[in-house]
């Protein structure tokens, strides 16, 4: 039940302090209500904070009175954690979007607002570089990716959003300031509660400032498509290549049938004469002369290994190779009504066993699946496509997943790899933890957000109070109340 008068009496307080930033039209509160999951829950407000310390104002009125807060960045989010489950306020931080480069330092400075690629564009300016590179980089923020310990592509050799951070400045759900972790390359003073509020998706606190560190920006870059007879030589790749001394900075792999799905709905013939066979995107950077000794070894091992292979010359050769990995995406878009992007991931050794469940999941309850991803990190996409207004389609979906995910925890892999939890995988995750895992992740909630105003119905909520039958489809399966599984260590 909702508590009205807690909440006419928060929302006089929020106009009091914060009246230009708070906005409680229709078409503002739709527009907040989802996110790249597409499911919709309205916000009684958004609040678009022009400064830091309004973040903190916001939370101490919200703690007071118990309203529930969703820290937005752009709404990329592709398992609901910006959707506003339990409505209350969405505080949207795009506009703290302040950026510095240290180039002494090698670091950048700034708002949770910034938008990925516009922090990679002004640190090459001084011959830096920001890695993490989410395929989402030209509209999602850094507070989000922080938020969800975002990866992408190139963290096959540079590592993840959380290999990048070296302080947060933010506020506590009771709108105290805090900062975790220094601007310096180490720290071993206390607690690490930096690591703990990266990828605890808008849970624990709200990010307000990010100190990251930068490397030196790579000279260039060589790009190559081979193609393979089978999932065993193009998922050996990882360890092949690290025995030949070889680190690519991007190793993406293409399942067979994604690549025929590529074929027949873009018309794309990658390597005429060819059958629909697994590939494999490489890219390696480095210096002109690091260049030369790298592709000189990884030519080599293509021509032993794979069916044929091209490698680009030119930036627009590398631009065509790379349609072919962006096209196996969009393509399954046109397949369906709804793709599920699941972004598991597994021991590198084990991501064969995962493909050869995927495939029997897909003869086994007939439906779409494409398999593509980081296979260098064990982070493939399982993307499953089904018509939701198909009630026996979408059943078939929603078995298909399920065993998916008890597949990849038996493999000892991880539901998530980079998405996070949100809302799509609250399901699922109980079977990730034992009960003492879980209580004693319940029990941080529960010290730093004892009221649970940040972002409610997140990562552990499996059983929704506000209104279940309006989740999605993917959701709205009979959920048992059960306790979690114990497992043994
Ligand atoms: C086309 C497409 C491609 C994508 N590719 C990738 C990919 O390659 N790799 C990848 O990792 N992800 C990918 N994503 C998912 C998404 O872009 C990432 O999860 C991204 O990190 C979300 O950033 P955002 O600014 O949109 O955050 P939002 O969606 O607004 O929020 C995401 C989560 O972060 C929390 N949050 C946001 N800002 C803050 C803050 N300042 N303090 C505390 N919590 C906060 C929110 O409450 C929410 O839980 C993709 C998404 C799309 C649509």
């Amino acid at each position: 039940m909702k508590d009205y008068t807690a909440i006419a009496d928060a929302s006089s307080k929020l106009v009091e302090l914060l009246g230009d930033c708070v906005e409680w039209e229709e078409q503002a509160r739709e527009d907040a209500s989802y996110d790249g999951l597409k499911v919709s829950f309205l916000p009684d407000a958004v609040i678009r904070v022009n400064k830091a310390e309004q973040v903190g104002d916001v939370l101490r009125i919200a703690n007071e009175h118990a309203i529930p807060v969703t820290t937005r960045g752009a709404g990329s989010s592709l398992t609901g954690g910006a959707t506003p489950i339990a409505g209350g306020w969405v505080l949207d931080l795009s506009k703290l979007n302040h950026l510095k480069i240290d180039e002494n330092n090698q670091l950048a400075r700034c708002g949770p607002g910034v938008v990925v690629a516009d922090l990679q564009s002004l640190a090459a300016e001084s011959g830096l570089f920001y890695p993490p590179d989410p395929s989402s980089k030209k509209f999602c923020t850094i507070g989000g990716n922080i938020a969800c310990n975002a990866g992408g592509l190139r963290c096959v050799k540079y590592g993840v959003t959380r290999d990048y951070v070296l302080s947060l400045a933010g506020y506590l759900a009771s709108g105290e300031y805090v900062e975790w972790g220094r601007a310096t390359r180490k720290f071993a003073t206390g607690y690490n509660v930096r690591d703990l509020w990266i990828g605890s998706e808008g849970t624990l606190g709200v990010v307000t400032e990010a100190t990251l560190r930068l490397v030196d920006l790579p000279p260039g870059t060589r790009t190559f498509l081979g193609v393979f007879e089978s999932d065993e030589v193009a998922l050996s790749s990882p360890g092949e290549l690290r025995k030949l001394g070889l680190r690519p900075s991007i190793l993406e792999y293409l399942d067979r049938w994604t690549i025929d799905c590529l074929q027949k709905y873009v018309g794309t013939d990658v390597f005429p004469g060819i059958a629909p066979h697994p590939m494999l995107l490489i890219e390696l950077d480095g210096s002109e002369s690091q260049l030369d000794e790298q592709a000189k070894k990884l030519e080599g091992w293509l021509k032993k290994t794979a069916l044929a292979y091209r490698s680009a010359h030119s930036l627009e050769e590398a631009e065509e190779l790379w349609e072919v990995r962006r096209q196996g995406s969009s393509s399954m878009k046109k397949l369906a009504t709804t793709k599920l992007n699941e972004d598991v991931v597994v021991p590198l050794d084990k991501q064969v066993e995962l493909v050869g469940a995927v495939e029997r999941l897909r003869a086994g309850y007939g439906i779409k699946i494409g398999v593509f991803g980081h296979c260098g990190d064990g982070n493939l996409h399982v993307n499953l496509m089904y018509d939701e207004e198909n009630s026996v389609e979408t059943s078939r979906a929603v078995s298909a997943l399920k065993e998916l995910m008890s597949k990849v925890i038996e493999l000892g892999g991880a539901i998530s790899g980079e998405h996070g939890v949100g809302l799509a995988k609250t399901p699922f995750v109980r079977e990730q933890f034992n009960k003492a895992e879980w209580q004693a992740m319940l029990a941080i909630k529960e010290a730093l957000d004892p009221n649970k105003i940040l972002n409610p119905g997140k990562i552990f909520d499996v059983f929704h109070p506000w209104d279940q039958k309006k989740i999605s489809t993917i959701l709205s399966w009979e959920l048992e109340h059960e306790e979690p599984k114990p497992q043994e260590a």
